[in-house]
């Protein structure tokens, strides 16, 4: 014969938990409708920085991609040439095919820890879901820096320095335009 207890209070007893959250603040997240900034050194999506006259940071040293782990970075770099008007970077090199490929990416950072030029750097944007692999691999056009004002879209001449050693030292001296910009630009990457 079961007790009153057993007969009338432990059947309520096991909505307490129920009952007491049911007061409590609602913590669940309305995403995507309301989405929550991330931390500000948050390891999302990378982006491909340009200098402040358009010119792309990325010399195809492929550093990044012998650094990868996961190995999910391809480079391809071409040359340079001022005489055929097909400058995309100062110096030599330039990364003429760049993509990753975030079916592998496992977003650690060791990529941007191995660029020189801090042309890779990495965004807070981490909706990187998709519903087939092929549009998982980023190519450089998904990946480079979206040209803001004062900004050429190359290729073109070097417009800041006479050689890219004035690019890699900042001494840019009266051609510099757009510093702030360039500042900018970095703290987006
Ligand atoms: S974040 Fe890590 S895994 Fe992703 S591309 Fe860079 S090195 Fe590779
Ligand atoms: S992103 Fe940096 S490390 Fe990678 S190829 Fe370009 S310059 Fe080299």
């Amino acid at each position: 014969m079961p007790t009153l207890k057993e007969q009338f209070w432990d059947p309520i007893a096991g909505f307490g938990v129920t009952f007491r959250t049911m007061f409590k603040k609602v913590v669940t997240e309305q995403y995507p409708f309301d989405k929550k900034p991330t931390a500000p050194r948050f390891h999302g999506r990378h982006q491909l920085n340009r200098w402040p006259d358009g010119l792309e940071k990325c010399i195809g040293c492929e550093l990044c991609a012998w650094a990868c782990p996961a190995d999910a970075i391809y480079v391809e770099g071409a040359s340079n040439s001022d005489a055929d008007g097909e400058r995309y970077s100062p110096g030599e090199r330039y990364g003429r095919v760049y993509q990753i490929n975030y079916l592998r990416c496992i977003l650690c950072g060791l990529c941007i820890e191995a660029c020189p030029t801090r042309a890779l750097t990495m965004t807070n944007e981490y909706e990187l879901a998709d519903n087939n692999r092929a549009d998982l691999i980023y190519e450089k056009s998904d990946l480079l820096a979206p040209l803001l004002p004062g900004m050429e879209q190359p290729p073109h001449a070097m417009l800041l320095g006479d050689d890219e050693g004035d690019y890699y030292r900042g001494s840019f001296g009266s051609r510099q335009q757009s510093g702030d910009t360039h500042d900018r630009h970095e703290s987006e990457g």
